[in-house]
This record gives structure tokens, C-alpha cells and sequence, in this order.
């Protein structure tokens, strides 16, 4: 019997930062606290890394004081970082000079506590095959559908990070080469066809969450446009399948909520294109975890580098400032 272990997992999101505490027992994973505050995003886009690097210290700091001390920090960030360094290399949606930025090492400086960086969608995904819709699988994909599409693939129990943590990005593969311009600066990606705003587009309403209540309510359009959406994200999905050979594919996001009306033509598109595979094998389900996610996946992902003895990017002081 060891003794329990706790975690601090954070989630920074564009508007919102996400935090829970997450214990490690014998019998497995406990979330012991979450809570959410509004995102500090500076009007003057010069500040916002200090700041918000600011507010995930005192924010790491708040959960220590109220839940006792912890293991370990983990940070999920919307968009690309160098894990060797704990800098941000580029955020999405989030204004600021962040290339190079230093987040890792000054919370694990001001706290005391060794801290790890993950993207934000490999934290959905590790957060789901650990606690979620892809416990116990052995090789999982994950998609996040939301303002963008983020990804994530587990193999052989773990999600592969690739050599700099990108791996993953489902997203961004060309599913038309002469396709719509995507955010990444491709054409033609997944995203491109299937984020938020083409959901919206394509099923003539405001937004993606108002897209999945009209097709519930039978709204001809909507139906339609999900039904277009989901053939796009099964050629994606079909792709992935025909890579990797996976037990599950997990679906987060609010649009995921949309049941039947999304997961048959994402269903129908696979058993269409996938010809070397047993589809019988393959679930294809939403994420369980929801919108903490993302913050229990850092947790785990701080909790499971300090386990395997890696330290901070920057060492954390003997005595604590
Ligand atoms: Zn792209």
C-alpha cells in the first residue's frame, strides 16, 4: 500500500483557467477539487505571458493552500511549447509574445513543486485513457471538436507526444487538397471543413451548440449539416483507423452531445472508406470527462513525469520564496 499522492492539474483556455486537484490512491484516480476563474488577459497584449503565467502561480498556489501540498503541477496549453524547456512556443486564441515564454519554471520556482507542460488536446486524451472513454484501451484516438479540432493518439497504453508533443494533430491532415485555408496555414485540413464555424455554416445557425438543438428538434438543415460534418470527420476518423488499428476513438467537445445525428454519418463515412480492419473492434464513442477534461489530464501528465523521475524544467528552489 502507497501512500496517496496529489496533483494539481490547470487548464489554460482563451477564456477560462480550469483547475483541479487530483489525488492518486491504491484503488486509482480521485478528483478532490475543481474549480474555474476567468482567464487574466491583459488589454495590452505585451503583458498577457506575465500575467497569465501570474495567475497560473497564484492559481497553483490557492489550490496548494486549500487541498495540502502536492507532488506535482501540471499545465495543459492551448497550442505548441518545448517540453524540454517548459517555454510556449505559440498559443492559439490567446493574444501575447508567448514564443519562448518561460511557464513551467517559474511555477515550479514559486511553489516548490516540479512542473510539466502538455498540450491542451494530448491532456483530453490522457485524461480519457486514463479516467475516461479510453480506460483500458491499449491504442486510442481522441478528437476534441470546438473552435478548432485538436487531437490526440494513445499507443501501447500511452499518448504519443512525438519528439516536441505535437504528435497527434488529427486536425490538421488534408483530407482535400484543394480544400478551404485552415488556421495552421494548410488547405483543405480536417479543421478547416469541421470546426465550430462550418458547423454552424453548414447547419444555417448562429452557433455549433444552437446546430446540435435545431437537428434535435428536427430542423431539416441542421440535420443535413451534421450530417455533412460527420462525412468529413469520418474520413479523418477512417484515416486514423486505417494508421493505427484502435480500440476506441473518443469524441469530446460540445458538439459531440449531438448523439446519432453526428456519430451515424461519422459511422457510415468509416465503414465506408475503412477496407483493412475489422470495424467490430473499433468503438467510436463520446469523451465521459467533459469540461474538466483537460485539467485532469495535466494532473495526470505532472503526476506521471514526476513518477518517472523527470524534474522541472528549471529546478525548484531548496527553500521555497
Ligand atoms: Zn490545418
Amino acid at each position: 500500500m502507497g501512500a496517496a499522492t496529489r496533483h494539481v492539474g490547470l487548464d489554460l483556455g482563451a477564456t477560462n483557467l480550469k483547475w483541479v486537484v487530483l489525488e492518486d490512491a491504491d484503488d486509482g484516480w480521485a478528483v478532490v477539487a475543481s474549480h474555474q476563474v476567468p482567464t487574466r488577459i491583459h488589454a495590452e497584449e505585451a503583458r498577457v505571458p506575465d500575467d497569465v503565467t501570474g495567475q497560473l502561480t497564484e492559481v497553483a498556489r490557492a489550490a496548494i493552500d486549500s487541498w495540502g501540498p502536492a507532488d506535482s503541477i501540471g499545465i495543459g496549453v492551448p497550442g505548441l511549447y518545448d517540453p524540454a524547456t517548459g517555454t510556449t512556443r505559440f498559443l492559439v486564441n490567446l493574444p501575447g509574445p508567448w514564443a519562448g515564454h518561460p511557464v513551467a519554471g517559474p511555477v515550479s520556482h514559486a511553489t516548490g513543486v516540479p512542473c510539466h507542460l502538455i498540450n491542451d488536446a494530448r491532456a483530453f486524451g490522457l485524461a480519457e485513457l486514463r479516467l475516461g472513454a479510453g480506460r483500458g484501451a491499449s491504442t486510442m484516438v481522441g478528437l476534441t471538436l470546438g473552435t478548432g479540432i485538436g487531437g490526440v493518439v494513445a499507443v501501447g497504453g500511452e499518448v504519443h507526444q512525438g519528439h516536441d508533443g505535437t504528435a497527434g494533430e488529427l486536425g490538421h491532415q488534408t483530407i482535400d487538397p484543394d480544400g478551404p485555408p485552415c488556421g495552421c496555414g494548410n488547405h483543405g485540413c480536417v479543421e478547416a471543413f469541421a470546426r465550430a464555424d462550418r458547423i454552424a455554416l453548414a447547419c444555417g445557425t448562429a452557433t455549433a451548440e444552437d446546430a446540435v438543438k435545431a437537428a434535435r428538434a428536427g430542423d431539416e438543415q441542421a440535420i443535413a449539416g451534421l450530417r455533412e460534418i460527420g462525412g468529413y470527420l469520418g474520413i479523418g476518423i477512417a484515416n486514423m483507423i486505417a494508421v493505427l488499428s484502435p480500440d476506441v476513438v473518443v469524441l469530446g467537445g460540445g458538439v459531440a452531445a449531438a448523439g446519432d445525428l453526428l456519430f451515424k454519418p461519422i459511422h457510415d463515412e468509416v465503414r465506408r472508406r475503412v477496407r483493412t480492419t475489422s470495424l467490430d473492434q473499433v468503438s467510436i464513442v463520446p469523451a465521459v470527462l467533459g469540461t474538466w477534461a483537460g485539467a485532469i489530464g495535466a494532473a495526470v501528465h505532472g503526476a506521471e513525469r514526476a513518477s518517472a523521475g523527470v524534474g522541472s524544467a528549471a529546478p525548484a528552489p531548496a527553500v521555497a520564496s
